[in-house]
Order: structure tokens, then C-alpha cells, then sequence
């Protein structure tokens, strides 16, 4: 584990959601849309981790589900590993229960696996491996 990457949060309405996390003094560091996670996400700087504020982009999006269970709010926690295929077979041969049993493709292209929140005392896990 070599930081916390970033803190995920759901939003309902990413333009004011943006806007609120400006004025409470995050810098924008930029925005994209990820189809394969079904999510338009912007990026806000906090030292050397980052907010991902992430929208739905449709309504069989994970976080589309998120925010009819639970409204806006905390998501996942996000932390860098050097080797993300180590990391899941660690896992793996430990039993440790995954949504993605292999990498998947997140924000900035990055390799990303997320593992279930039963495995973590209730809080989904991503794993994201560093760009090399
Ligand atoms: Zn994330």
C-alpha cells in the first residue's frame, strides 16, 4: 500500500457538487467520463491524494444504485499499489471476497480492482495500480 489515492463520494448533480467542493477549497484537477464504471468523475486535489466526486451516467450504474439506496455520500476508498495482479492473488489466496477478481479499467486509464465491502468492516476498496 503506498498511499490513500483518493476518497470517492456520490453526487446526484456533479456541475454543483463541483462547484460546492471549489468553495470549500479543493482545487479542480479535472474531470473525465468512464463508461466502463458507468460514471462522469471530477477530480479535486487534497495533497497528495485526491476527492473523485462521481456522477451516474445512467440509471443500471453502480453509483446510480448507491444513490437511490443511500443518497449522496461517502463510496469507496481508493489506494495505490505498486502491482495490482500481486495484490489480487494475495487476496485471492486469502480468501478475501472481490468484485473484481481481475483488473478493470478506471479513471485516467489506470488499472483498478474493487474489492466487496464485506471483506473491509463495510467500506468498498479500490485498488489502483500505479502508472508506470
Ligand atoms: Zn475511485
Amino acid at each position: 500500500m503506498n498511499k490513500i489515492d483518493h476518497l470517492g463520494i456520490a453526487v446526484a448533480d456533479l456541475t454543483a457538487a463541483s462547484q460546492r467542493y471549489q468553495e470549500l477549497g479543493f482545487a479542480f484537477h479535472g474531470s473525465e467520463r468512464v463508461d466502463e464504471q458507468g460514471v462522469t468523475v471530477a477530480f479535486f486535489e487534497c495533497g497528495e491524494s485526491h476527492i473523485e466526486l462521481l456522477e451516474p451516467t445512467h440509471d443500471q450504474s453502480p453509483i446510480a444504485k448507491f444513490l437511490a439506496k443511500r443518497g449522496p455520500g461517502i463510496h469507496h476508498l481508493c489506494v495505490e499499489v505498486d502491482d495490482i495482479e500481486a495484490a489480487l492473488a494475495d487476496y485471492k489466496s486469502k480468501g478475501i471476497q472481490l468484485i473484481n477478481p481481475e483488473p478493470v479499467i478506471g479513471a485516467g486509464g489506470c488499472r483498478v480492482a474493487f474489492v466487496h465491502p464485506r471483506a473491509t468492516e463495510g467500506v468498498l476498496l479500490e485498488l489502483k495500480e500505479k502508472m508506470k
